[in-house]
Order: C-alpha cells, then sequence, then structure tokens
C-alpha cells in the first residue's frame, strides 16, 4: 500500500502553488528556448522532418567529449574519489584554470582567483548575488541570453541597452558610457549567444577604459563591476580572436568577473564543471556562496577536467576539431542563406565569428516573429529561436540558429525546404 500523496493538494494546483510560493518565485518563467525545444521533440517523434537549431546545446553522437575527460571520469570514479570535493573547487583543478589563463591568455590570477562550481550558472547567479541589492542599478544590452530571469530573482532596477545588426548587436562605447552612472553592475557576453558575433576589440577596450574611469571617480562609493560571460571564448573563428577586458586595459582586474565552462568549448555541457576567475579578494565570497548553494561540480569531473586543461595538446586537438565541425555548418548555413538572398528572397544572415550560433533573418512584413517561426518549423521543417526569448521587443524578423545538435548532411535538405517556403510566401 502506497499513499496517494497527489489526492491531499487542492485540485486547482495553479490556485495552490500561487498561495504557497513567494511573489518572487511566482512571478520567475521558465526557459522559452527549452519550451520551444520541447515542442521540436514532440514533432520529431510525430514522425516529422525536422532540423533541430533551437537549443544552445550538443548532440554528443556529433560532438563527443574528449576521451581524456570520459577516461578520467571512469578512472576517477573506480579509485574511490567520490567524496565532497571543497567548495571552491580541487586544487588541482584551481591550479589547472590557472595555469590555462596564463598560458593562453597571459593572465596570472593564482590558484586564488578561481572558483569552481557545476557549470557556468551558479557562478553567474553567484556574481549578480555578491554585487547587487535589490533596487540597484544593473545594465546589459539586447539581445542577451537569460539577464531578464536574473534581473528578476534579484529584484534589480535593470536597463536594458538595445543594439543592431551594424554593431554586430553589440553596444557601442558612448551607450555604455551613458549607462554606466551608478550602475553596480554590467553585464556582458562575448562570443555572444545569441547571435555568434564577437565584440570588437576597440569597443571592447573602449568599455573597460570606461569602467576603469567610472570607478576611479567614485571614491568610496561602490565600484561597478563587470560580469565577463566568456563560456563560448574557445569557439572562435580565425579572423575573431578572443580577448578579454583585462588584457586589453589591465587596471579593469579588479572589477572583472570571469564566467567560464567547459560546457561549450568541449561540448560537455551535462558535465557540469564551470568556474568563476576573478580577483583574489573577491575569492573568499564567491567560495562561500558557492558552498551555500552546494552548487559544486562533481569530484570525478572536477579531476578530469584538470587533467585535460593540463594536457596542452589534447586542447589544442579538441579545439581544432571542434571549431572545424562547427564552422563547417555555420559556414553551409550563412552560405545557402546569402544564395538566397543574392535571388531577392527576403532573408538574411551575419557572418558567423563565434559560438555555436547564427544570426538569421526573415522578412516578411507584417508577420510577427512568433508567425514566422510557426511557419519556418512547420513548412521549412527548420526549428529556430526568435530573438524575443533573448529580450528583444520588436517583431523584426531576428532569429537564433543554434548548429550543436545538428550533423552537417542535414543542412542541405532543411536550405531546400526553406528556399521552397520563401519562395512561396514571398510570391504570395
Ligand atoms: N552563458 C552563456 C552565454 C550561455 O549561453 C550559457 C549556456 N547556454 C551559459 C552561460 C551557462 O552555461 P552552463 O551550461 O555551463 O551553466
Amino acid at each position: 500500500m502506497s499513499i496517494d500523496v497527489n489526492s491531499f493538494f487542492d485540485a486547482d494546483t495553479t490556485a495552490a502553488r500561487k498561495r504557497a510560493v513567494t511573489e518572487l518565485v511566482d512571478g520567475l518563467s521558465g526557459s522559452q528556448i527549452l519550451a520551444i525545444a520541447a515542442d521540436v521533440r514532440a514533432m520529431i517523434a510525430d514522425g516529422k522532418e525536422v532540423c533541430n537549431l533551437t537549443v544552445g546545446d550538443f548532440k554528443p553522437s556529433e560532438f563527443p567529449v574528449p576521451s581524456k575527460l570520459v577516461d578520467e571520469i571512469n578512472g576517477a570514479v573506480e579509485r574511490g574519489e567520490t567524496n565532497y570535493p571543497p567548495s571552491d573547487g580541487i586544487l588541482e583543478l584551481r591550479e589547472a584554470i590557472a595555469e590555462m589563463y596564463k598560458r593562453e591568455l597571459g593572465l596570472d590570477y593564482g590558484t586564488g582567483g578561481v572558483v569552481v562550481c557545476s557549470g557556468a550558472r551558479p557562478v553567474l547567479y553567484g556574481t549578480w548575488r555578491l554585487f547587487t541589492n535589490p533596487g540597484d542599478k544593473t545594465v546589459s544590452f539586447i539581445p542577451a541570453w537569460n539577464v531578464g530571469y536574473y534581473t528578476h530573482l534579484c529584484q534589480t532596477d535593470h536597463h536594458f541597452i538595445d543594439t543592431s545588426p551594424d554593431t554586430n548587436f553589440f553596444p557601442t562605447v558612448e551607450q555604455v558610457k551613458e549607462a554606466l552612472p551608478g550602475t553596480r553592475l554590467m553585464v556582458m557576453n562575448s562570443p555572444l549567444n545569441p547571435t555568434g558575433t564577437v565584440i570588437d576589440k576597440e569597443v571592447l577596450r573602449g568599455i573597460a577604459q570606461a569602467i576603469v574611469d567610472e570607478n576611479n571617480s567614485r571614491g568610496d562609493a561602490p565600484p561597478c563591476m563587470l560580469m565577463w560571460d566568456a563560456v563560448y571564448w574557445q569557439l572562435v573563428k580565425e579572423d575573431y580572436p578572443y580577448y578579454s577586458p583585462v588584457q586589453l586595459v589591465p587596471e579593469v582586474a579588479p572589477y572583472v568577473i570571469h564566467i567560464d565552462a567547459i560546457s561549450k568549448g568541449f561540448a560537455a555541457t551535462g558535465l557540469r564543471v564551470g568556474w568563476a576567475v576573478l580577483p583574489d579578494y573577491l575569492q573568499p565570497k564567491m567560495k562561500a556562496l558557492i558552498g551555500h548553494m552546494g552548487a559544486w561540480a562533481a569530484r570525478p569531473e572536477q579531476i578530469a577536467t584538470a587533467a585535460l586543461l593540463n594536457d596542452s595538446e589534447a586542447v589544442n586537438t579538441y579545439n581544432t576539431w571542434i571549431r572545424s565541425e562547427v564552422d563547417a555548418r555555420l559556414d553551409a548555413l550563412y552560405d545557402g542563406i546569402m544564395a538566397m538572398k543574392t535571388k531577392g528572397l527576403p532573408v538574411d544572415a551575419i557572418e558567423p565569428q563565434g559560438a555555436i550560433y547564427l544570426s538569421f533573418r526573415v522578412n516578411i512584413p507584417g508577420q510577427t516573429n512568433e508567425a514566422i517561426r510557426a511557419l519556418l518549423l512547420n513548412h521549412a521543417g527548420m526549428a529556430v529561436v526568435p530573438f524575443q526569448a533573448f529580450d528583444l521587443k520588436e517583431d523584426s524578423g531576428w532569429f537564433r540558429i543554434s548548429v550543436g545538435a545538428v550533423g552537417l548532411s542535414e543542412i542541405p535538405p532543411m536550405l531546400e525546404r526553406l528556399e521552397a517556403m520563401i519562395s512561396e510566401q514571398a510570391g504570395s
């Protein structure tokens, strides 16, 4: 005999939930991207041909993680490495991360400047918690990945800077300067999810310098911190090298929190190893926060990540491979879309620069992005995410294409279906 627990609840579960949870949590919505992805999975289960360009994840059969990670995880579990890790990460991993930042970026933070956790999200949320009180001014730009959820959780007075395709969807130095007075936390991400673009080096230098100038003028008032979300930093095209703002303006170092992980660069989204690289005067507080959240990464995964990052040859080999695979998909899509544009069809794209994304536009006047999304899905078997899921308000026809879950051979037939569908729409 078991107790039917659910029979004790109010039949109107929505009302019961609303009464039980805080207003803050009641106002929190789930991920729109994951909701769209669930729609797509249902269509595929129904036997429809769909090219799934929605979720910012990797299909393991297309993008397996480095074999070194797998071997080292298995070995660590077998050796009994199954107890609590330290709350800021095992020393070997903090050393490996500090060493990688020194080797690859010329930034010497030491192990005292690293906090390891379960993927990038805990330190991302931790950065919001570390520097903001409810009502504090925070700033980021649109389009933005998940920023809206964090501003809601922290109840900050958030200001979004509008951007445009002309600046690859990044803000200008002037826009940032204008927004900085009174700001406690500025949030930036490059290579950018959802656009697949990389911030211009001089623009980044200007923004970093503006933060230094702003903070120098504040005296004893709290500074403006910069959350620099660089989870895609290893996935850049050759012509778009990655720079940390600290490489460009070293004086900004006291204010910068790098957010990083193995999730994207090593296609290891499910292994949950991420970290913050930050000045060591802040490290104990991030460590305390992560520890109390219980958001540390699993010990075997930490051991394996340390072994991988210390093996620069394995890192380079994997990086060359994954970049070529990602680029092949992005280039095939970009070239196909631009060929349609040349034929006069109302589509556009921004040349891919980094991450696993492509900015794709369908310009059908009078149609909302949501209507176009449904058309693409139902009539071209092309599943994409509208920029509205990244806080863009206007229906300007921009969509995110994500290539981590598709095989190269799925792309040409999908482009054919797309061309047929767009030609029909343009003609009608
Ligand atoms: N930052 C950005 C820009 C992302 O796109 C993502 C994942 N989609 C994350 C952070 C979170 O990464 P993780 O899965 O390691 O928590």
